[in-house]
């Protein structure tokens, strides 16, 4: 066994602390990562604090790693010792249903091993990037380019691909009225990306102060949504939606602002069921639908075209005995745009 480092919660909403474990041997198709820098998701903190059901502790988060790789298994053949490399959502799937096939692990029949708060397939429980080093098969590693910063980097194995992989499903670009609902860590990532692809993009927000940020992020126009007479302007309005709420919003209040065959995508998961009216959608032949995170090879699509422009997060470099003021300030909407763990600090 391997021993680790890293910061867990003991149970749920109990501070995150030091936490010491074990990892896996490095097996033939296995890489060993020397984590460099973790993003800070909002899924982090819903399932620290379950609010999903079904946590299991002691949970050492983290789905946005970004490290070196110390070593390689002697069947390892698409990564080399010294290589950055990446670690998304999962770290493993069944590997043969028609989902994992297709390359969309995330929805595998029988259900993806979660890098964090899962269960691999020898039922042990599965330890996330807050840690030191993590050891995955080579299949569910991803390549960086050493081009851009890697703190920036970190955030596109889950927020940057959780946005991209829906504007790709839905074909968004030139033409496309988007608006993004929520400007925190996935919707600062769905701005620049859906501004990328040549969309017109509205960031509707309930924080009035990151209207200028907004701008700055790529978006041609604002919304406060406590503001009637703006609200308003663009009833009905936008093709898309692409809802990044976390916590509990009215859907009915939004729905109306999609034209006729306009689409709200979710991907925020507030853990309260929303209810929706049935003329909101039937009146326009509105659509409502989810997203997951993305498969793989998208992942590394992702990875690639952002390599490509230069497109990173927007982040904030902490400390990881910070992370129990950075959940706080999360949830109060008060991060640009997205914490990202030092490790060095750990
Ligand atoms: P985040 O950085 O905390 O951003 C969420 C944003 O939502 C906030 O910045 C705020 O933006 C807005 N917001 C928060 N509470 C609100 C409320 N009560 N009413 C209206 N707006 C509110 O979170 P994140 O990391 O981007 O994650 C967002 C959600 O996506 C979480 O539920 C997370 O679990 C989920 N998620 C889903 C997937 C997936 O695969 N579908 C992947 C990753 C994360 P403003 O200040 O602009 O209003
Ligand atoms: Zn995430
Ligand atoms: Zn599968």
């Amino acid at each position: 066994m391997i021993p680790v480092k890293g910061y867990a919660a003991p149970k749920a909403n109990i501070p995150l602390a030091p936490f010491k474990f074990d990892r896996r041997e490095v097996g033939p198709h296995d890489i060993q990562i020397d984590i460099k820098y973790c993003g800070v998701c909002h899924s982090d903190i819903h399932q620290v604090r379950d609010e999903w059901g079904g946590s299991i502790f002691p949970m050492v988060p983290g789905h946005e790693i970004v490290g070196t790789i110390t070593k390689v298994g002697s069947g390892v053949t698409k990564f080399k010792v010294g290589e950055t490399a990446g670690i998304g959502c999962f770290v493993d799937s069944c590997r043969h249903c028609p989902a994992c096939l297709a390359g969309l692990e995330q929805y595998c029949e029988v259900g993806m091993v979660a890098t964090y708060n899962g269960r691999d397939k020898e039922g042990q429980p599965t330890y996330g990037g807050y840690s030191n080093q993590i050891i995955v098969d080579e299949k569910y590693t991803l390549h960086i380019s050493d081009k851009l910063p890697l703190s920036g980097v970190a955030p596109l194995l889950c927020a940057g691909i959780t946005t991209y992989s829906p504007l790709m499903q839905w074909k968004v670009g030139k033409g496309h009225k988007v608006a993004v609902l929520g400007l925190g860590g996935l919707g600062h990532m769905a701005v620049k990306l859906a501004a990328s692809l040549g969309a017109e993009v509205t960031v509707l927000s309930t924080s009035a102060s990151k209207k200028v940020d907004a701008e700055k992020l790529g978006a041609h126009h604002f919304v406060v949504t406590s503001d009637a007479e703006q609200v308003k302007a663009v009833n009905n309005t936008f093709d898309f939606i692409i809802n990044t709420i976390s916590a509990q919003h009215e859907y009915n209040f939004y729905l109306q602002m999609l034209k006729l065959d306009g689409t709200m995508i979710l991907l925020g998961v507030p853990p309260e069921a929303p209810t929706v009216a049935a003329f909101n959608l039937i009146g326009k032949r509105r659509r409502l639908a989810g997203s997951l995170i993305g498969g793989i090879k998208e992942t590394q699509e992702m990875l690639d075209y952002c390599a490509e422009r230069g497109i990173t997060s927007d982040v904030e470099v902490i400390n990881i005995d910070y992370i129990n003021e950075a959940y706080e300030r999360m949830i109060k909407g008060d991060v640009r745009y997205r914490f990202v763990i030092d490790m060095a600090s750990l």
